[in-house]
């Protein structure tokens, strides 16, 4: 089976600076580092990293060519990345001494996908592999409707959050995946609890705290409590733990073992600085 995931593919920048600049303010960085991230560069990695074949769908600008080696290099399936003019993803991060973070993220060709492209890559797909989107591209609902109308299984990672995005969607997804922020802003925004939503199985990621799998058919709601680790950078936690749960379904993993193996990697990729390159591998949990 695959996972076909229609994804942003961005350039994480990332500058450390003595404090936030001001208003009119010049400063100068004391560090920087260049890194792959994206959620969706991110989950397509964690996929590939959890052993399944993970096609990856998105757009690249001519700046962005060294993103879409490294994906390849990383073992990801980048046929369905187009290559676009223009500027390629981006995250400009601001790290300060406190530890604090500024991001501004413009999303280039992360916003240059067509159905054209979404057609001719799910043409590959097989009935039963499953489709997973977030909210860093555009083309969300033709995505959606395509990959229901190929028979796929489809998940919605909802985040960035943004309720007309999800609400434009909702009806389509066999999953959805949303951290503990995402869930209350969905349910103020759109005035429904996760067990009246739609959607098969909804779960809740809980940092620290674990996980919630809501199964909404029947009513059951289970809570799994996360593996105790020393956290060291949040960030791709749920990236990773997305992918690695939507493998574990690839793989015919009951959601109880997927959602175990997902909070595994989700643990282990805390207690790391960086984004998609540093995504444990399978054989590390
Ligand atoms: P996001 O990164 O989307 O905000 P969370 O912070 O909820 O998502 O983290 C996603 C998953 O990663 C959690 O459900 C858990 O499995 C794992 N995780 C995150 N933070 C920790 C932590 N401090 N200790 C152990 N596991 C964690």
């Amino acid at each position: 089976m695959a996972i076909w995931n229609l994804g942003s593919v961005n350039a994480d920048l990332v500058y450390r600076v003595k404090h936030m600049p001001k208003p009119g303010e010049t400063l100068s960085a004391h560090g920087h580092q260049r890194g792959l991230g994206g959620k969706g560069a991110n989950m397509s990695v964690a996929c590939h990293r959890a052993a399944s074949h993970v096609e990856h769908i998105g757009a690249v600008g001519d700046d962005g060519l060294w993103m879409k080696a490294r994906l390849a290099e990383y073992g990801v399936g980048v046929a369905h990345l187009a290559e676009v003019a223009g500027p390629t993803g981006q995250a400009i991060i601001l790290l300060d001494d406190a530890a604090e973070n500024e991001i501004i993220i413009l999303a280039g060709s992360n916003h240059a996908v067509t159905e054209a492209m979404i057609e001719a890559a799910l043409a590959g797909a097989t009935a039963g592999d499953i489709a997973v989107f977030q909210n860093e591209t555009n083309a969300q609902v033709a995505f959606a409707r395509a990959a229901k109308a190929a028979g796929l299984r489809l998940a919605y990672a909802a985040a960035p959050f943004e309720a007309e995005a999800v609400a434009a969607v909702l009806e389509h997804l066999d999953i959805l995946v949303m951290n503990a922020v995402e869930a209350e802003q969905l349910e103020s925004a759109l005035g429904r609890a996760p067990q009246d939503l739609p959607v098969a199985d909804v779960v809740i990621t809980l940092g620290g705290d674990g996980c919630r799998w809501i199964h909404t058919a029947s009513g059951a709601v289970r809570d799994f409590a996360a593996p105790k680790v020393v956290p060291v950078d949040t960030t791709g936690a749920g990236d990773t733990f997305t992918g690695y749960l939507l493998a574990g379904l690839d793989q015919g993993l009951a959601m109880e073992e997927a959602l175990a193996l997902a909070q595994k990697a989700g643990a282990l990729m805390v207690t790391r600085l960086g984004t998609a390159d540093v995504i444990p591998m399978r054989d590390e949990l």
